[in-house]
């Protein structure tokens, strides 16, 4: 039986049920809620997350996978508080996302990777929630040294732990063969690590070439078409289709990219900028996989996206 960190402790990877790979309660920035207290209205975020994740567990979702890192102002007690009034399992993470501190720039390897280690095995800050899963990041124009240094850091906390590796790409810049390079020259068992934010571009051989080194891939921005450039939910979900056609139901995981705003900007903004969604960590249920079986997807197509292969990711 295989087990995996959750804020509240570990749990065996067959209670995981229904899960999204990639959520956050909430973003923030480090240090800002010490340094800038009442910017944010902490009981207001924690609130509207418990409701939006009670809204969620209502409706199926029985774990999220919490890719919110130091940088983007992890607050594992939050964490820990939305994840008991909501009963969803909250997977937590070590790691780094874009913001590099700079504590990190030309670091050794080894003493980044010792500080990943320690939130696996022994809890975060001074918490007893232990990291579940390491987050490493890179965006347009591809990995940086200093991202680099972190991609390095996380290969070789998940081969002295085993945890596994969740990975923000940009996707057009197909910037997830990269990581895969350099996770490669490091050792890393590639079927320890998911390949996200695969499905801002509609480039099938790009995601087939991923799937074919053994990794997983994570099509986890939804509704999408956050900006013109990127593609809408229901290109988004066309390519899911295609990629269960051409057999690979089984290493496909779905997700939002979803948070609680920590400030609210009106509706009319949001639409603007394309990231209203009111289905929130619903969005998926309620929308794409119905159109998905529309499409020709089959129940157990559904049942391997966002039962087993989540729970298989964490099985060795
Ligand atoms: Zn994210």
């Amino acid at each position: 039986m295989s087990q995996v960190n959750t804020v509240l402790g570990p749990v065996d990877t067959t209670e995981l049920g229904f899960t999204l790979s990639h959520e956050h309660i909430t973003l923030g920035a480090a240090g800002a809620a010490a340094t800038y207290p009442g910017f944010q209205d902490r009981q207001h975020i924690a609130d509207s997350a418990t409701a939006a994740l009670t809204e969620a567990y209502e409706g199926g979702v029985r774990t999220i996978i919490d890719v919110t890192t130091f940088d983007l102002g992890r607050d594992v007690s939050m964490m820990v508080e939305v994840s008991q009034r909501t009963g969803v399992h909250v997977i937590p993470c070590t790691g780094n996302h874009l913001a590099v501190p700079r504590i990190f720039w030309g670091a050794p390897v080894e003493r980044v990777a010792e500080l990943f280690i320690k939130e696996i095995e022994e809890g975060i800050e001074d918490s007893e929630v232990k990291a579940g899963i390491i987050k490493v990041a890179s965006d347009r124009g591809g990995v940086t040294p200093n991202e680099e240094i972190v991609l390095r850091a996380a290969a070789r906390a998940s081969n002295a732990t085993g945890t596994r590796i969740s990975t923000h790409t940009w996707s057009p810049d197909r910037v997830g063969d990269q990581q895969v390079r350099i996770l490669k020259e490091e050792g890393v068992d590639l079927n320890r690590v998911y390949v996200g934010h695969s499905n801002d571009d509609t480039d099938v051989g790009y995601l087939t070439g991923l799937l074919e080194e053994g990794v997983w891939l994570g099509l986890d921005r939804y509704p999408g078409g956050r900006t013109s450039e990127t593609p809408t939910w229901d290109v988004r979900t066309a390519v899911v289709k295609q990629l269960i056609d051409a057999g690979w139901a089984h290493r496909l995981m779905l997700s939002h990219d979803h948070s609680t705003p920590a400030v609210q900007p009106s509706e009319e903004l949001r639409r603007e900028r394309g990231e209203f969604n009111p289905d929130g960590y619903l969005f998926i249920t309620r929308n794409v996989l119905p159109r998905l079986l529309e499409l020709g997807a089959t129940d157990a197509d559904v049942q391997a996206i966002m039962v087993d292969n989540p729970r298989r990711f964490f099985e060795d």
